[in-house]
């Protein structure tokens, strides 16, 4: 699949993927470990012979419309979901799978938002993604990692809009004189400061999990190594086999346990929490503040604002809403705990310390 998709980019045509976790009846409580006991869940993952049978209804799902892979998470035991809350990698040519409606948006929406319907999709098990039930630990991870880029696009909202009603303010004759005033000065310094601070955030996020949190597994030498197997020996077919193989997956985790730990990746989702609810906001204040200072005046100036604002208010929702993100922050740095975020050690953990490799 991964093939497929870098070899996608290179042709120009790129496919896209989607990751479905939202419920019609569980949004925010499917993306934390301990809001997923009592988590409203409708979908299961039932297994049968060579893999499992997946029913679900996923809603809200950025590009599920027109993704060609998605991940999407269930569990496989609907009285234990946290875990058993398990990633499988969805096909969406598979026979079972549909595209319920596209959502109207309000913003963001050159993305289309959908909801997705599974009637016993199967996937094999090889199209697991880690182990059954390492997605909750899983899901940790991917929101370390996702949530600075969305604090990234929440900070580019803040900065059009600012370099928009700056460049309205110095050119155009209806705004003429207003930048003589105190009050616009302030305004427009303000924003220069919060998007400063935004930027800041999220670079700092970023940087925690590039050289601290996960920094350790991503420049290990094996890991390193693999990357420079040539692609002709990596398709061959025992290499294949041993790459998708439970080993290989267990080897991984066991190389992410031994390289970063639980506190060192909770306080690097707490710090990309951070920054993803402050941007959400800085999008909103700023979008809002500069539509103020335009006011009724403006024509195309003030439609762009509008835009801007629409698109600005989603960054404050997906990827978790600012409330949960908070939590985070408040778990992960006011308190130093360490949540769940690595899937469990299983087998190999026994063999290396059996001093085999
Ligand atoms: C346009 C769009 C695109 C999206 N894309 C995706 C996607 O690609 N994949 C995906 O899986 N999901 C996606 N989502 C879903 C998004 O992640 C959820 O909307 C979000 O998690 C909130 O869930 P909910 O809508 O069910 O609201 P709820 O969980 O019902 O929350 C409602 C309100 O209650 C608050 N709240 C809920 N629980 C708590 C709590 N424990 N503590 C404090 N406050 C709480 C929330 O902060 C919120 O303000 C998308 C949503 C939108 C709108």
């Amino acid at each position: 699949m991964l093939a497929e998709l870098i070899g996608s980019e290179r042709t120009g045509e790129p496919l896209l993927m989607a990751c479905a976790i939202t419920e019609p009846e569980a949004g925010t409580d499917v993306e934390d470990p301990d809001l997923l006991a009592r988590a409203r869940i409708t979908s299961h993952a039932r297994r049968v012979p060579g893999g499992f049978r997946l029913s679900a209804t996923k809603r809200f799902i950025s590009n599920g419309s027109v993704a060609r892979w998605i991940t999407i998470l269930m569990p496989t035991d609907p009285r234990r979901p946290a875990e058993t809350w398990t990633c499988f990698l969805l096909d969406t040519r598979s026979e079972g799978f549909a595209v319920a409606r596209v959502e109207h948006k309000m913003g963001q929406r050159a993305c289309p938002a959908a909801e997705l319907t599974l009637d016993e999709v199967f996937v094999p098990d090889e199209r697991i993604i880690g182990r059954e039930g390492d997605g909750a630990a899983a899901t940790m991870i991917v929101l370390a990692c996702s949530r600075p880029p969305v604090a990234a696009i929440a900070t580019g909202i803040a900065r059009g809009a600012y370099e928009r009603v700056l460049g309205w303010l110095e050119e155009d004759h209806a705004a003429r004189g207003l930048l003589e005033r105190q009050h616009v000065q302030l305004a427009l310094a303000g924003m220069e400061e919060e998007i400063h601070l935004a930027r800041q955030l999220y670079m700092d996020a970023a940087t925690e999990l590039d050289h601290r949190a996960l920094g350790g597994v991503m420049s290990h030498p094996s890991v390193r190594a693999l990357g420079h197997v040539p692609g002709s020996i990596r398709r061959r077919a025992p290499v294949r086999g041993w790459l998708h193989s439970d080993r290989a997956r267990d080897a991984t985790v066991a190389l992410l346990h031994r390289t970063t730990s639980e506190r060192a990746v909770t306080r690097s989702l707490a710090l990309s929490s951070m920054a993803k609810a402050h941007g959400g906001d800085v999008a909103m204040r700023v979008t809002g503040a500069a539509l103020e200072l335009v006011g009724l005046r403006a024509g195309p100036v003030r439609a762009e604002l509008e835009k801007l604002w629409r698109d600005a208010k989603l960054t404050q929702i997906y990827e978790g809403t600012n409330q949960l993100n908070r939590s985070e922050v408040y778990r992960g740095l006011c308190r130093g705990e360490a949540i769940g975020c690595l899937p469990p050690l299983r087998r190999v953990q026994l063999d290396c310390e059996g001093g085999r490799p």
